[in-house]
């Protein structure tokens, strides 16, 4: 049994009431974790409060701030490979794409340290004999409603960038991967943060994520999830008058040209499909080819996608299981509905059975072909190992096909001809576009976010430090 960690203490929740974390590739119960209740959630809320409006917090050195990220940095690569088990157990991912995970977490740290001293406004001029200037203040009490496909990342993400631009934190992750969340809460309480800043509540959704995200004394929600959980997040926002950063799914596609290095771009728009087994919200879930490549491309990625392995997450396979039951019934729910409309698989489509994992729910890696673009399964966010194929002749009707979904998250364009590439990174309606790559190998520095139902802000970079700083103009008559 875990503590959640508020107020820099381990406490249970007030009813006692806990929730099971299972090993997806097994479903055994890995740990038992408070049921944090409304009780629960205003006691972190009111404790983010009360430190963020005490003297030591409102009077602590920038610089310390961003020395205690700094540690919080160094620590996390010190407890890395626990770290790593940890989020694959809880998770199901392949542990070396928990280790980068790990390593990217360590990075949002860094880099978010260097930052919290260099917050500053400008200088306006208005007339001589006034001074005008601006201050960037932090907003007060974040709240942060973490998914399970990236724990440690998203929760490292956000509220590294909080903390380094002097805010308190609420951490809700989700019911079914808390684990690296508390692990974090016990890195941070081997530092000399002030009890009090960072605080995690763990539980259901309906539960402590719904009285988290309508306290009144919450200034920011950040939400990365379902656009359904989004839409719950945004109304509970206008409630209150607090912004909201909403990261929500996609339905990206890869579009690959004739003359695109075909190798090169089969290798990419498989990895961006399969990793973390599809249950990434930039996966790269359409293929749109030029029409006369289409064939040799496919040969390509179905070759590629029938000699990847399947397993537990700690035995590092390629793709591990998918989350839980609720995940597996939505894909299959979607592999159904392109069966029912003809749709041709061209691999995959099926569930695979891995040794000592019965109960684990693993998916062999799909390409459908021939579906109608406006079908449920070509719109939709599947969040599984499926790939959908749609063919082009022309640029245009590239960029059409691209931006007839409800989402704009990511875009991969595959060309060798600037112009062209360059025409379309203009004319998609997405928050990322790649050229001849996907991903940028995760660049932190790099703003991230959606167009469309995709969401709204910006996380990552510098651009996140808007989300959680204010900004106060003073003018001054001399
Ligand atoms: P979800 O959006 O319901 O869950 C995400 C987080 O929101 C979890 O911490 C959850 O506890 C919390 N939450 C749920 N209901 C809430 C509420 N009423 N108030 C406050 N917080 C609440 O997502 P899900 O049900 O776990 O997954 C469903 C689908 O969402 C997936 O199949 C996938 O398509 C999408 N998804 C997208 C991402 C992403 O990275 N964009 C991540 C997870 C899930």
């Amino acid at each position: 049994m875990k503590h959640m960690y508020v107020s820099g203490e381990w406490v249970e929740s007030e009813d006692k009431r806990t929730v099971a974390t299972k090993d997806p590739a097994t479903q055994e119960v890995i740990a038992e974790v408070p049921r944090g209740g409304k009780e629960d959630v205003h006691r972190a809320v009111l404790t983010a409060r009360k430190t963020f409006e005490s003297d030591e917090w409102q009077d602590f050195a920038d610089e310390e701030r961003g020395r205690i990220l700094f540690d919080m940095a160094g620590r996390i690569r010190a407890a890395s490979e626990e770290l790593a088990q940890l989020e694959t157990k809880d998770t199901g991912k392949p542990i070396s794409q928990a280790r980068g995970d790990v390593e990217a977490a360590a990075r949002y740290f860094e880099y978010y340290a260097g930052m919290a001293d260099k917050i500053f406004g400008e200088t306006i001029p208005i007339q001589a004999d006034v001074l005008d200037y601006t201050v960037r203040e932090p907003v007060g009490v974040t709240a942060h409603i973490i998914p399970w496909n990236y724990p440690i990342q998203i929760t490292s993400r956000s509220t590294a960038a909080a903390i380094a631009t002097g805010n308190t934190v609420v951490v809700k992750p989700a019911e079914d991967t808390p684990l690296t969340a508390l692990k974090l809460a016990e890195l941070f309480d081997e530092t000399s943060l002030p009890k009090g800043v960072f605080n995690v509540v763990t539980g259901y959704g309906k539960e402590a994520g719904d009285a988290l995200i309508h306290h009144p004394e919450v200034n920011h929600i950040t939400f990365t999830g379902s656009v359904q959980t989004g839409r719950l997040v945004m109304e509970a926002g206008s409630k209150n008058i607090v912004p909201v950063t909403l990261e929500l799914g996609g339905k990206s596609p890869n579009i690959v040209f004739e003359d695109a290095n075909l190798d090169e771009t089969a290798k990419w728009v498989v990895k961006s499909i399969v990793q973390n087994a599809g249950q990434t919200c930039s996966a790269g879930s359409r293929l749109l080819i030029q029409e006369w490549v289409k064939e040799e491309f496919l040969q390509r990625i179905q070759k590629q996608m029938e000699s990847l392995s399947l397993g537990r997450g700690l035995d590092d396979p390629d793709l591990g299981p998918v989350l839980s039951q609720k995940q597996y019934e939505r894909i299959e729910m979607f592999l159904d509905i392109a069966k029912k409309e003809n749709a041709s698989f061209v691999t995959g489509g099926k569930r695979v059975h891995v040794d000592g994992c019965e109960d684990g729910h693993f998916i062999a890696p799909t390409i459908i072909d021939g579906l109608d673009p406006h079908s449920e399964v070509a719109q939709e966010e599947i969040f599984g190992p499926v790939l959908s194929v749609f063919t082009f002749k022309e640029e245009q009707e590239a960029i059409q096909l691209a931006n007839d979904t409800p989402y704009g998250l990511v875009t991969g364009v595959w060309t060798e001809n600037i112009g062209r590439a360059h025409r379309l990174a203009r004319k998609i309606r997405a928050g990322q576009v790649f050229i001849n790559n996907y991903g940028a190998g995760g660049g932190i520095q790099m703003p991230f976010g959606g167009y469309k139902k995709s969401g709204f802000g910006r996380e990552k970079g510098l651009e996140a430090l808007k989300n959680y700083t204010i900004l106060k103009n003073v003018a001054v008559k001399m």
